[in-house]
């Protein structure tokens, strides 16, 4: 496993003096994580310094000796020690920290799914295909984005999706009649929805 610290060389100057919060803050660790490795042997060639007012003593590095540090082989990292998210960022690949990033990774896509998505609208998709209103999700899918131009009051959602066989649900028919009056006092003119418009539109298919 490559060192950690081999990603900060290039800001690393050989002639200043380091100690832990500094290097905490070149790997993006915690103090208390930077500490723990120093115990484990991660950063050898420091000495000891007092700590002003405080009493205590602290390690601290020339430069120098954190390059020379960085082009050795760390030692192994204790697992039970460190959280996954500090293994994963001291490139650690173990299966275990592999396991633990995909699953992050995973998180991380469905929150982000979850707010392209919202639950409203899949609540939408889901009621479309229950009713048997659509053949496939990709339908019912399109046909929710179609109602959701509405529910937002998007006139242009209103006036080029064209005749429809289906109402929309009483609570988009409420929410449009809503846009219908904002338009009529002219605020709605002002509001800047001229590109998501052409998107939205450009991306609906015939519906019928
Ligand atoms: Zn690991």
């Amino acid at each position: 496993m490559e060192h950690p610290l081999a990603h900060a060389v290039d800001r690393i100057d050989p002639a200043v003096l380091y100690r832990s919060d500094d290097l905490a803050e070149l790997l993006g660790l915690a103090r208390s994580s930077v500490n723990t490795l120093a115990l484990s042997g991660w950063f050898p060639g420091f000495t000891w310094e007092r700590e002003p007012n405080v009493g205590g003593r602290q390690r601290v590095w020339t430069g120098a000796a954190l390059i020379a540090a960085a082009d050795t082989e760390p030692p192994a990292l204790d697992h039970s020690r460190y959280a996954p998210s500090t293994l994963w960022r001291l490139g650690c690949g173990c299966d275990s920290c592999l396991a633990w990033h995909n699953a992050d990774s995973r998180t991380r896509r469905r929150t982000a799914a979850d707010a392209a998505f919202p639950e409203q609208q899949r609540q939408e998709v889901l009621d479309l295909i229950s009713a048997g209103a659509v053949a496939t999700i990709e339908e019912a899918a399109v046909k929710a984005e179609v109602t959701r131009g509405r529910c937002t009051g998007s006139p242009a959602a209103t006036t080029t999706s064209g005749p429809r066989s289906t109402k929309p649900p009483s609570r988009c028919a409420s929410a449009a009649s809503g846009a219908a009056d904002r338009a009529a006092t002219g605020r709605a003119a002002g509001e800047p929805h001229a590109g998501e418009r052409t998107v939205r539109s450009g991306d609906q298919r015939p519906t019928f």
